[in-house]
């Protein structure tokens, strides 16, 4: 999976793709990721790329025109056609279904805007989705484009090593995890539940589901509901 970020801090990002399991797949080339600075396609002196906005007002907005550039060049170096995602509080709400949509793509660019966000004319013309990570406001697309890389490169193939865990995680069938234990069998006074100590590998299984299903009737009803309503729907259809 191509991946390219168009951002005006590309320090940002050196640290989070070095580490970890992102950073063994874009090593071995599971995931080729491109951080491109938005300055390198501006054409003044002082490489400028915020202006005032219209009308008057606080602070700043991202100049179209470099934006504009940054996505031609992708297209010249990586092809068409390109699913360009502009980060944006106002955005649709990014859920694990939507990384689970993402991760099927070939190509995807990132576009992280800053200060009051991107000129309007970036919206309209050239990306075609609007991404956000919760109602919440944070100073730059950076650390949402993160999010969002993290989440949706863990299910592309070959690049979380076991398939299995990334199919058990919370949200991936719906519902929550299941609770997790390691060594010592017994820590501060709480004994590991004695099933998983029992090698009975169905009845841990067992446990473990009815774990995953009671925590999340406890803690995300919403997820239960919303999961008898899609299986009505497929037996229906
Ligand atoms: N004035 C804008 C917010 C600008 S914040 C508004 O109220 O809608 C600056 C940039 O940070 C945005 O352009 C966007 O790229 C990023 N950003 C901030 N909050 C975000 C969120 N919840 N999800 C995704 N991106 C966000």
């Amino acid at each position: 999976m191509k991946i390219d970020i168009v951002t005006i801090f590309p320090a940002m990002f050196e640290q989070p793709l070095a580490a970890g399991v992102l950073g063994r797949a874009i090593e071995r080339g599971t995931l080729d990721v491109k951080v491109r600075d938005l300055r390198d396609f501006t054409t003044d002196r002082h490489r400028v790329v915020d202006d005032v906005p219209y009308g008057g007002g606080p602070g700043m907005v991202l100049k179209p025109d470099p934006i504009f550039r940054a996505l031609d060049t992708i297209e010249a170096e990586r092809g068409a056609p390109l699913t360009v995602v502009m980060m944006s509080p106002q955005g649709r709400r990014f859920t694990q279904a939507e990384a689970q949509r993402l991760s099927g793509l070939a190509h995807v660019v990132l576009l992280c805007g800053r200060y009051e966000g991107i000129d309007e004319r970036v919206r309209d013309l050239v990306a075609t989705e609007e991404l956000s990570i919760g109602d919440f406001v944070v100073s730059g697309g950076e650390t949402p484009a993160l999010l969002v890389i993290d989440a949706v490169s863990r299910l592309v193939p070959g690049v979380v090593g076991d398939q299995e865990s990334v199919e058990q995680d919370s949200f991936a069938q719906g519902i929550l995890d299941h609770p997790h234990y390691t060594r010592p069998a017994e820590f501060a006074g709480r004994r590991v539940p004695d099933v998983l100590l029992s090698g009975h590998h169905a009845e841990v299984r067992k446990w473990r589901t009815a774990e995953a299903l009671r925590r999340t009737q406890e803690r995300r009803p919403d997820l239960i509901d919303e999961r008898r309503r899609t299986e009505s729907k497929e037996t229906k259809q």
